[in-house]
């Protein structure tokens, strides 16, 4: 049950609130691949990618939203512009007519990195439901 077990071993990371590796890209300390990037949102290429297009967008500024789960009213514009920033990713990358976003929120959905990100997923037919 290898697939389990490496389920197992990505939920193990726990919400603490500790700064994440985002962190150095939105600083541009660690080299990434951005397909977007406006005064709020930052957007770029999963190291481990696993559709042909598969983007983060992320907020450059956290705010508390290490999840989608401790979103709070003050969150709304933020919230909004992600969503719109996939778009405009989805656009950019030809993928308009069919694409995913997806959001991991905590260890049973597999979340690896506590700062809320967007997945924006297409370039191949995707199956449903997700595992
Ligand atoms: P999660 O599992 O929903 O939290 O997604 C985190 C994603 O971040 C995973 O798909 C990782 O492949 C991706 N990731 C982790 N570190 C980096 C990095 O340094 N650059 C780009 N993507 C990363």
């Amino acid at each position: 049950h290898n697939e389990e077990a490496a389920a197992k071993a990505a939920a193990a990371v726990a919400d603490t609130g500790a700064p994440t590796i985002f962190d150095k890209i939105i600083a541009k300390e660690i080299p990434s691949d951005i397909v977007y990037e406006d005064e709020n949102v930052l957007a770029f290429r999963d190291i481990n990618p696993q559709a042909p297009v598969h983007v983060l967008v992320i907020p450059k500024l956290r705010d508390g939203l290490t999840t989608l789960g401790k979103a709070e009213p003050r969150h709304v514009e933020v919230l909004g512009q992600l969503l719109h920033a996939s778009k405009i990713v989805a656009e950019k990358e030809g993928i308009l007519d069919g694409f995913r976003v997806v959001i991991n929120n905590g260890a049973e959905a597999c979340q690896s990195v506590y700062h809320l990100h967007l997945h924006v997923l297409g370039g191949r037919q995707l199956k449903w439901p997700p595992g």
